[in-house]
C-alpha cells in the first residue's frame, strides 16, 4: 500500500510539473504577441516625501491576457527575461512612462521623479546607455527626472562592469535605486563603492514594524546606513498607520505603499492628483 501510494505521489508530482510546464509554455507563446496587441498598461504607485510632498511614481508593468485575465508581472517578467522579450518589453515601459510623466507636468513638482523596474538583461546589454540616451532624447524627459530600480544581485555579479555602468548613468544625469533592498545576502561593504542614489528597504522588513522588535533594528539600520551614505532611503510596502508611523520616527525619507496609495492607471493617477487634498490642511 505504502508503495502504490508513494506512485501515486510521484504520478501527482510529475502531473504537476507538466501542468506548470504547458502553462509557462503557452505564457510564453501568448507574450510574443501581447506587445503588438497592446495588452499591457502602465500602472502608477505614488512615491511620497517625508513631508507629504510627491517624491514621483513607481511604474508598475500589467498584463492583461484576453482569455485568462490579469497575469501578474512576477510570473510573467521571468519569461520575458527567459525569452529575451524583456527587451523590447521594457523599451516600451520606458518610452510610455516618459510619456505618461511629461503628460503629468502641469500637475506635479517641476523635479518629480518616475521610477522604472530595469532587468538584468537590459542594464547588461551592449548598447544599452545609448539605447537610454535616444529614449530620454526621443521622449523628451530629462535624465534628472529618470530613476532606474535594479535588485542587489545585478550590482553583485560583475561588480566591475556595473560600477562602470553606474558611473556612466550618472553623468548622464540618470539616478539609480537599489530595490527589495536587504534580500540579496550581499555584504554591506560593497555599497561604498557603487554610484547610485537610492535604497529601496524590501517590504518583508516592513511588514512586521513597529511590534517586531529585530526588523525594527534592522530597518532603523538601514536608514542610518543610508543616511551616512548620502542615500535616499525609500521604504516599500507600507500597508499601515502604525507602519508609516514608525518609519517616519525613524526619519525614513520617502513611503511607498497602499496605505498612501495603490498602483494606479494613468487616468486614476490624474483624478487622484486632483483630489488630493492640500498639504496639513488641518492647518490652512
Ligand atoms: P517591485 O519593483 O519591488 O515593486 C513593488 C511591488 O510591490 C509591486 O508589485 C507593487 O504593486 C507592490 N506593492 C506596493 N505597495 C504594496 C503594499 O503596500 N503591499 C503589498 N503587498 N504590495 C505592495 P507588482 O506590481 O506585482 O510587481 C512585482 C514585481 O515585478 C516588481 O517588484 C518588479 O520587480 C517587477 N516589475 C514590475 N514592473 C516591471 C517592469 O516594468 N520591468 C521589470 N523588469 N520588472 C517589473
Ligand atoms: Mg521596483
Ligand atoms: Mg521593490
Ligand atoms: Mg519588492
Amino acid at each position: 500500500k505504502a508503495k502504490k501510494q508513494g506512485r501515486n505521489a510521484i504520478q501527482t508530482f510529475t502531473h504537476d510539473i507538466n501542468a506548470k510546464l504547458t502553462q509557462r509554455l503557452m505564457l510564453r507563446n501568448d507574450l510574443q504577441d501581447a506587445i503588438k496587441q497592446e495588452q499591457f498598461s502602465l500602472h502608477y504607485q505614488p512615491l511620497i516625501k517625508h513631508d507629504g510632498t510627491i517624491k514621483g511614481f513607481e511604474a508598475l508593468l500589467r498584463w492583461q491576457h484576453p482569455a485568462k485575465g490579469f497575469i501578474s508581472p512576477g510570473r510573467f517578467i521571468p519569461i520575458a527575461e527567459q525569452t529575451g522579450l524583456i527587451i523590447a518589453l521594457g523599451q516600451w515601459v520606458m518610452e510610455q512612462a516618459a510619456r505618461d510623466l511629461l503628460a503629468l507636468s502641469a500637475l506635479l513638482p517641476s523635479d518629480c521623479l518616475i521610477s522604472i523596474n530595469l532587468s538584468p538583461l537590459q542594464f547588461h546589454r551592449a548598447n544599452f546607455l545609448q539605447v537610454l540616451a535616444d529614449t530620454l532624447a526621443a521622449t523628451g524627459l530629462p535624465a534628472s527626472r529618470l530613476e532606474l530600480e535594479l535588485t542587489e544581485g545585478v550590482l553583485m555579479n560583475d561588480t566591475e562592469g556595473a560600477i562602470t555602468r553606474l558611473h556612466a548613468l550618472r553623468k548622464m544625469g540618470v539616478r539609480v535605486a537599489i530595490d527589495d533592498f536587504g534580500t540579496g545576502f550581499s555584504s554591506l561593504s560593497y555599497l561604498r563603492h557603487l554610484p547610485v542614489d537610492t535604497l529601496k528597504i524590501d517590504r518583508s522588513f516592513i511588514t512586521h514594524l513597529p511590534e517586531n522588535r529585530k526588523d525594527t533594528a534592522v530597518v532603523s539600520g538601514i536608514i542610518d546606513l543610508a543616511h551616512h551614505l548620502e542615500l535616499t532611503v525609500v521604504a516599500e510596502g507600507i500597508e499601515t498607520q502604525e507602519q508609516h508611523q514608525a518609519l517616519a520616527a525613524l526619519d525614513c525619507d520617502v513611503f511607498q505603499g497602499y496605505l498612501l496609495a495603490r498602483p494606479m492607471p494613468f487616468t486614476a493617477v490624474v483624478d487622484w492628483l486632483k483630489s488630493r487634498k492640500p498639504l496639513f490642511a488641518d492647518l490652512t
